[in-house]
């Protein structure tokens, strides 16, 4: 099955070691396949492209508490977010 992750800021997500029901692969999102969308990144095995993981990309509001509670991924996601130009 496909593990839908809501929160991305949640400690080791990266290393989880997950099976793919389809063909048992076994393996962390970082072997795994990436997807990049604009909602979110799909992780897909690399065997038979069956998706394992589904992160959601943060919003704002989420980025900002992350950064606020200390993540140093989130500070440094919330500077280059204050650095793009915004739309009008
Ligand atoms: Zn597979």
């Amino acid at each position: 099955m496909t593990t839908t992750l809501s929160d991305y800021y949640q400690p080791g997500w990266r290393d989880h070691r997950h099976t793919c029901p389809a063909c048992e692969w076994q393996g962390s999102s970082r072997q795994m396949e990436l997807e990049l969308h604009d909602e979110q990144s799909e992780y897909t095995c690399p065997q038979c492209e069956f998706p394992l993981l589904v992160v959601l990309h943060p919003d704002l509001p989420q980025v900002q508490a992350a950064a606020a509670a200390g993540n140093a991924e989130a500070a440094g996601q919330l500077a280059i977010l204050a650095s793009a130009p915004r739309r009008r």
